[in-house]
């Protein structure tokens, strides 16, 4: 479904890429693991098609990701992908529910439909009656989920999820994994997911490891 071949990849003069290729099947859940600094977050960029590689190539569904104009590739960052970043990624001005609704506002959903859409995710999040807080007056594990309803409520093709877990007490992490994983499988929906925990990458179907700006080594994993 998505794919890198080859991708490089240098910020000045630091190589964060070196020839890393990857790939995740429909439906699949793939971890990425490695050391700090060794170019995961820079890959599922690339993936997602937030940065544009030096040279290789990104495809997801067979179209080029790295040739598309940014106008194309934002759309498809909208209309296809979802993301859950580590830190600071709600909108604090907004409302949680607004927080969650916003990727279909900005899909052009009419006000009451997303808003309606959100509400239902505040339920399977566990989270019904924080609908009206700001981001500062939720915990982090809350505010985490409030940010997986908002990278899940358009039902994305391909989430991906960058040490989404990374803040979170073990027991508060293996919840947001819980749903994660659970909205994941019955969405179909394909998952990268960037982890440090072999505790969070043992949900995955499957593991890679990057290591100096290559994807070193793949295994699979019991899932
Ligand atoms: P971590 O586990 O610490 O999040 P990572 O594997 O996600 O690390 P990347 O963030 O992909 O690593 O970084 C890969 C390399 O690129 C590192 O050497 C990093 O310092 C460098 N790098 C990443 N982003 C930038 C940037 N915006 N500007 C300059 N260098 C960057
Ligand atoms: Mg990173």
């Amino acid at each position: 479904l998505i794919e890198a071949r080859d991708v490089t990849l240098s910020f000045g003069e630091t190589p964060a890429l070196r020839g890393a290729s990857f790939r995740a099947e429909a439906g699949e859940i793939v971890a990425v693991m490695g050391p700090s600094g060794s170019g995961k977050s820079t890959l599922l960029h690339c993936l997602a098609g937030i940065l544009v590689p030096d040279s290789g190539e990104v495809t997801f569904t067979g179209d080029r990701i790295d040739q598309m104009s940014e106008t194309r590739r934002s759309a498809l960052r909208r209309d296809r992908f979802g993301f859950v970043f580590q830190f600071g990624q709600l909108v604090p001005e907004l409302t949680a529910q607004e927080n969650v609704a916003l990727p279909l506002l900005l899909g052009g959903v009419r006000r009451a439909a997303a808003m309606e859409r959100a509400r239902v995710w505040f339920e399977r999040l566990g989270l019904s009656g924080m609908e009206g807080r700001r981001s500062g007056e939720l915990s982090g594990g809350q505010a985490q989920r409030v940010a997986l309803g908002r990278a899940l409520v358009a039902e994305p093709e391909v989430l991906f999820a960058d040490e989404p877990t990374g803040a979170l007490d073990s027991l508060t992490g293996e919840q947001v994994m819980e749903l994660l994983v659970g909205s994941a499988r019955e969405q179909g929906t394909t998952v990268v997911l960037v982890t440090h925990e072999p505790r969070v990458a043992a949900y995955a179907d499957r593991e890679v490891i990057v290591r100096d700006g290559r994807v070193a080594m793949t295994e699979g994993v019991a899932s």
